[in-house]
């Protein structure tokens, strides 16, 4: 396996994780792991994504428990300089949208993996500051439908900014278009718990996106692939290895990039129901043989033992393999 991985990894300081990379993000020990100054995670350094061509920019890296320097998760598509497509707005992504330099205004899409607030909780917060933009253009909001204890995505916006009775109702003007408001144009795409067909997602003449339902315990759920002059990026979302149709409707994709949520590690006690293993990660990566696969969502439990996620994900997987901190930009 191709990790330039220097044995570390996780150390933790005053509360401080010490936890260091190099510039592609490869896992690799601090060398100013006695300054706490240098033990800062990138997150608050950000990259430059390239002005021209594609790049995925990752706005939040972390997961729902609140950790150092790692907000909820969240990605940008970059396109020759513009930022093109929101891809989940978890808590705290509201602040790296802004530090990305992300504009409402230029966005094709925003399209949601689930209803969790990890991955939703800014959603609000961002559509208010578009709505200082001045965008006139509807904007798709495309994300899963609805269940038990989660509304459509549809729902979810209604229940945010509904006039009648939305939380932040004084924007109830993104429903239908009025006050300055962008009319937001949601769709709820069928998941079937996980196994319902994909989707093709017409955001774009520039590239194509399709929707992949996966599973996610009870929770609707999606994962994206994204293809770009002949480049494809795969998003698993969250999702468990029981997302079958997923791992089998891209095997064999050769995507440039996979981005696996990196959640539990593979001891017990983990929520093996809702997510993939770290050897069940390297099982996908196996099937859908990516040129390099990003782990992102990452936590302190996913990272603490990272050694033994690493060797466990190089049982099936023998490519390059690296974890995002927020901010961090991949290249096409
Ligand atoms: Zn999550």
């Amino acid at each position: 396996m191709k990790v330039a991985y220097a044995g570390l990894l996780a150390i933790a300081v005053s509360g401080c994780s010490l936890l260091g990379s190099d510039d592609k993000g490869t896992l690799s020990e601090n060398p100013a792991s006695d300054d706490m100054a240098a033990s800062v995670p990138r997150g608050d350094q950000p990259q430059d994504c390239p002005a021209q061509g594609a790049a995925l920019q990752v706005l939040g890296s972390g997961g729902p428990i609140a950790e150092a320097a790692r907000a909820g998760t969240s990605y940008l598509l970059w396109i020759d300089g513009e930022p093109r497509l929101l891809i989940d707005a978890g808590a705290g992504s509201f602040l790296r949208f802004a530090q990305a330099g992300g504009k409402v205004a230029s966005l094709d899409a925003i399209l949601l993996t689930h209803l969790h607030a990890d991955h939703a909780g800014d959603v609000s917060g961002i559509l208010n500051t578009g709505g200082f933009e001045g965008r006139g253009e509807p904007l798709p909001v495309i994300g899963p439908d609805a269940a038990p204890r989660f509304p459509g995505t549809g729902e979810f916006l209604a229940r945010l900014v509904s006039k009648d009775g939305g939380a932040f109702a004084y924007n109830g003007g993104y429903l239908d278009g009025r006050e300055n408001k962008p009319l937001l144009e949601p769709r709820d795409i069928v998941t079937e718990e996980g196994a319902g067909a994909p989707a093709g997602l017409d955001v774009s003449n520039q590239y194509s996106v399709m929707a992949h339902p996966v599973h996610h315990g009870p929770v609707p759920a999606l994962g994206y692939s994204i293809e770009i002059e002949g480049k494809t990026i795969v998003i698993t979302g969250d999702q468990s290895a029981l997302s079958e149709r997923f791992a089998s409707d891209l095997a064999g994709s050769k995507p440039a990039i996979l981005f696996a949520h990196h959640v539990i590690n593979g001891e017990s006690g983990q929520p093996r129901g809702l997510h993939r293993t770290p050897a069940q990660i390297g099982e996908l990566a196996s099937a859908l043989q990516p040129e390099r696969l990003v782990l992102t969502h990452n936590m302190e439990r996913s990272l603490d033992p990272i050694e033994a996620s690493l060797s466990a994900i190089g049982q099936s997987y023998g490519g390059d393999v690296s974890a995002a901190f927020d901010l961090d930009c991949y290249a096409l």
